[in-house]
């Protein structure tokens, strides 16, 4: 076995006052208290925020709380293709779609539920969406519930969700969506359909994510 060279390092001596650590203590103190006396008289600008009360804004491009779009009438933008809960890394999101009153669209979904204990905020759903429908730009970065099962989220919360109003101009803009047949795009009025004669003959029964893809809950 090949001998091992040992460098011996001399240490350097600490005086009597540097073994008291009283300056460094007193310079550590002095700092703190220059930064308490400045936050309590306000001479400088806060780095934190009066949580609850007052709420963050959140940085362009905060992938926050998700929330699902709506169309001109107010009726959900999402036309249940899945593309979202097929790319989710996490397998969070669990959609059964519908039949839509309206024969220019096929589908919506009658169940849209987002498990956000799940979920990762990587925000793929949003970019796999085709017609702009799931969005992540509400700002919201507060998620509490007292119950696990509050954490998945449904349909009628999600379109109740809000964008902050600092990315509204920033929203990524409307794509691929058809007008509603009589109305122009950016009409506000709704419009009723009457149910297509063909889906009287088609299989309405929703459709189910396939649950053998579930993650196992042990
Ligand atoms: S942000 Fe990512 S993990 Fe969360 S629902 Fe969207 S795709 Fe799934
Ligand atoms: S949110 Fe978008 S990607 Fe997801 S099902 Fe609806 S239309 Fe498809």
């Amino acid at each position: 076995m090949k001998p091992v060279k040992i460098k011996k390092v001399q240490r350097e001596e600490l005086n009597f006052w540097e073994k008291t650590y009283l300056v460094p203590i007193f310079q550590g103190m002095s700092v703190t208290a220059k930064h308490f006396v400045a936050n309590l008289t306000g001479s400088i600008d806060k780095v934190n925020v009066d949580y609850p009360e007052e709420q963050k804004v959140m940085p362009k491009g905060y992938r926050g709380k998700h929330r699902l779009t709506q169309r001109d009438d107010g009726t959900v933008k999402c036309v249940a293709c899945m593309m979202c809960a097929t790319v989710c890394p996490a397998n969070c999101i669990h959609i059964e779609a519908e039949e839509h009153e309206n024969p220019e669209i096929e589908k919506r979904p009658k169940i849209f539920d987002i498990d956000l204990l799940r979920c990762v905020y990587c925000g793929y759903c949003v970019e796999a969406c085709p017609c702009d429908a799931i969005r992540m730009d509400s700002g919201i970065y507060t998620i509490f519930a007292p119950k696990r099962e509050d954490f998945v989220i449904h349909k009628d919360q999600l379109l109740q969700i809000k964008p902050q109003s600092e990315f509204a101009a920033d929203a990524r803009p409307k794509q691929g969506m058809p007008a509603l047949p009589g109305h122009s795009a950016g009409t506000s009025s709704p419009q009723i359909f009457s149910p297509p004669a063909r889906a009287e003959n088609r299989d309405t029964e929703p459709m189910k994510q396939d649950s053998s893809l579930a993650p196992s809950k042990d």
